[in-house]
This record gives structure tokens, sequence and C-alpha cells, in this order.
């Protein structure tokens, strides 16, 4: 896009630093797969980009799934003889079982331990535990708390409601040049934790933000959605036109300060997958590539066999592989804004790729042309300043044989695609390319 359009904005560790700000704004909210903390997050990005909030009623049904009732809260707690909370849920949203039934009961330490969850390995942290689709409740404390409480009756109560009510998505769609789409899809459903979920939605959310007022070929469709019966339901209502979609990305977990992952889509060899690999490769910098598995993130519906859409997962430590995974421990301290600037520079060369890649044929494919007399060879030989422009030129004209792609040029060639994509740019302007039709 930068080649053709403005759009520098949120670029760099100044994006970093406003996406980890707009994760700490989100991290207090109750959120859940339904419900006003979802629906809150969601009018919250309103404020960054212009994202439609869609409700879609409970018990409608969505392929093998039907959308829940609505959950909401407003308090929980357990106190103790004295009167005292010893467990708040006003302190920390992880505190409550996502999706406890309401609930006001006394109770003896032997009968409330049977709801209490704790890690005992990690003491000092809550474990984020939920309950969607069985009606229960329960509690999430640390296990040196659980320890401290001294056995007695304990008053328990939450103030929830779960009710015939709505599933709320939200859609950013920002037209292109092409009808044809890029999907950026983010889980929203989870409460205080970080990495996983609050840097997808902050990395998402600035990914609009510089898609935007650029000039692009590719219409976006940016989906922030509860993970598994969000994009179920987004895909039920969009089974039509899903055939717009020629490349997407998952993103979780993108604010931790491990290397890049990237899990391949179902396909493998989508041009998604391989220019997020080629930009991972010639970064230089650690990262690792997985083939596709039918488990993660949303990835696993889109990629499911009935629609099999090129969507890969872009991640760094993926889930389950830190210990502060679905912890609270997933904090804002876990995430870096180091971390979430390189992610979104990451995925904005991906998309860049995808924007730029083209497949051109040399207009004088017997011999090399003569650069040097179009101004495209420096004049003096033997030294080597400049080389890199002059070799991206060769093997742009050597490959474009209607056969090769830039991104092909790019990954045989071992040369970055903003070079090789420089090198066509020029070649065309001096007519010794043409673009192949498609
Ligand atoms: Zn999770």
């Amino acid at each position: 896009m930068s080649a053709r359009g403005p759009a520098k904005q949120g670029a760099g560790a100044l994006g970093g630093e406003a996406m980890h700000r707009l994760i700490t704004e989100l991290y207090p909210i109750c959120r859940s797969i339904t419900g006003n903390g979802l629906r809150q997050t969601l009018r919250h990005l309103q404020a960054h980009i212009p994202l439609i909030i869609h409700e879609v009623p409970s018990g409608t049904r969505v392929f093998d799934w039907t959308v829940p009732k609505e959950w909401n809260i407003t308090d929980a707690y357990v106190k103790d003889a004295r009167g005292h909370r010893v467990i708040d849920f006003g302190k920390s949203s992880l505190h409550v079982v996502g999706y406890s039934a309401p609930v006001h009961v006394r109770m003896t330490l032997a009968e409330l331990r049977q709801r209490l969850h704790t890690l005992p390995d990690r003491p000092d942290w809550i474990p984020y535990r939920t309950s969607y689709y069985e009606e229960t409740w329960g509690f999430c404390l640390s296990h040196a708390d659980l320890l401290r409480l001294p056995d007695g009756e304990y008053e328990v109560r939450i103030d929830s409601s779960l009710r015939d009510g709505y599933l709320s998505y939200g859609e950013c769609y920002l037209a292109g040049e092409s009808e044809d789409e890029i999907l950026i899809s983010c889980h929203v459903c989870h409460p205080s934790l970080c990495n996983d979920n609050l840097s997808g939605i902050a990395l998402a959310t600035f990914l609009a933000k510089h898609v935007g007022p650029a000039r692009r070929r590719y219409s976006y469709r940016f989906l922030f959605v509860p993970g598994t019966i969000g994009s179920l339901t987004w895909l039920s209502r969009n089974e039509d036109r899903l055939d717009r979609i020629k490349h997407g990305l998952v993103l979780a977990n993108v604010g931790d300060a491990g290397p890049v992952t990237y899990k391949r889509s179902r396909r493998g060899d989508a041009e998604i997958d391989r220019a997020v690999v080629n930009i991972l490769r010639l970064s230089g910098d650690a990262h690792e590539v997985q083939d596709f598995v039918p488990w993660g993130y949303d990835e696993r519906q889109y990629c499911s066999p009935g629609f099999d859409l090129p969507v890969g997962c872009f991640s760094r430590t993926p889930h389950g592989r830190f210990p502060e995974y679905h912890t609270s421990a997933d904090d804002p301290d876990f995430v870096k804004p180091q971390a979430l600037a390189d992610s979104f520079a990451k995925c904005r060369a991906v998309l860049q790729v995808i924007e730029q890649n083209r497949t051109f044929l040399n207009q004088n494919p017997k011999g090399e042309p003569q650069l040097g007399k179009r101004g495209l060879y420096r004049k003096t030989g033997g030294s080597d300043d400049g080389r890199l422009p002059e070799l991206a030129m060769l093997w742009v004209l050597n490959l474009s044989d209607g056969a090769h792609s830039l991104l092909d040029i790019s990954d045989r060639s071992g040369i970055a695609f903003e070079v090789i994509d420089r090198a066509a740019q020029a070649l065309q302007a001096h007519g010794l390319l043409k673009e192949r039709a498609q």
C-alpha cells in the first residue's frame, strides 16, 4: 500500500505504545461470548475504526450450533463470616467462571471448595475458566488465597443473568478497487487477559486504521468475533459471499516477547501462507512456521472442509505454550509495546506483499535489455554500491515470463519483496515489463 498511497500511520514504536494503551483500556472489562462486556468492548473500538456491531438473537441456528443465551454480570463475591469479601469480582473479572448462573447461598468451606478453581503449581495466579454450554457456576482464585480461607460459613453470591438476548460481533469493511477481500479476524470473548485476546484486538484495530486511508487493490474485512460461535455465526450469515475472500489471517497472542509463529492455512500453500513465510524468512528474525492442525483459534472454522478458506493464524508464542496463558499473569505487563509494533510491522509487510504481488511479462526477452541507456544501471562498473536494486531488476527481467509472480521472484532470489517490487515498478515505467492479464 505505501508504494501506492499514503498510510504510514500507526507504524513503529509509537504504534506499539498506542496498541498497548488500547489493551490497558479494555483490560478491566468482563467480556464473554455474549453480553454487555463484549458490546462495551466493540463500542470502544468504534472510537478508532468504522465498526458495525451486529446483534444475532439467542436461539439462532448456526450450522451445528445454536447462539446461546446472553450472559450478563454486575457483581459477584464470596464473603466470610465477618462479611469481608474474600473473593471479589470487582477486583478481577477472572474471579467468576465465565457464564456462571446466578446464585445466592450460604455454604461451608468444604462445600464451597467444590466450586473453586485454582492453580496449585502457580499459587499466585488466578486461572481463567468458562462453562458456556453447561449451566453451572464457580469462582477462580489464587491457590495462595484459597489456603488462607478459614473454616466456617461463607455467603456466596453471583449477580448474573442468562436470558434470551443477542450475540454481538463487530465488522469493519473497507472497500478497495476490487471486491476481492482480505479477511482479518480476532476473537473478543476473553475477559481480563491481554496476550490472548486483547493483543489480537489491538493489532486488528491498528491494521484497520492503517488500511483505512490507503489506496488499495483489495477490500478488507476486519472481524471482531467471540471465539468459535462468533466466527460460525458470521460464516453462516455470509455463506453466499465467501468466494470473495482471497486471503485471510486470524490474529491471536501477538504481544508477548517471543518470536512470531505462523500456522499455515489448511491449503498449506495459499498466497497468504507464502507471503507470511516470505516476510518472516527475509526479516532475518527468529520465527516458526507450523502446518495446519484442526485446533487453535477461529482458523478452525474458516478452514473447515466445507469452507477451506485461505486463512492462516499469525501469533507470537502460540496458545498453551506460555505458562501465563489463560491466567491472571497474562496481564498488561506480559504484552510488550515493542512486540506489538513488530507484529504490526510484519502484518503490514504481509498485506503489502498481497497488495503488490503481480505477474509481469518481460517485453524484451531476447537478451538483457540495455539498462544503462535508460538510466537504470550504475554508470561506473566495479563497485558494489547500489548492486541490490540492479540484481533485483535482473531477477525480475529474467523470471518475468508470465509464470512467476513478484513473490516467486522474491522467494527465489532471496531479495526482499519490496526491493523486487520497486525494481518491477522501475522496469514497468520504462516499458520493459507489462503486467500479465489475470
Ligand atoms: Zn483463549
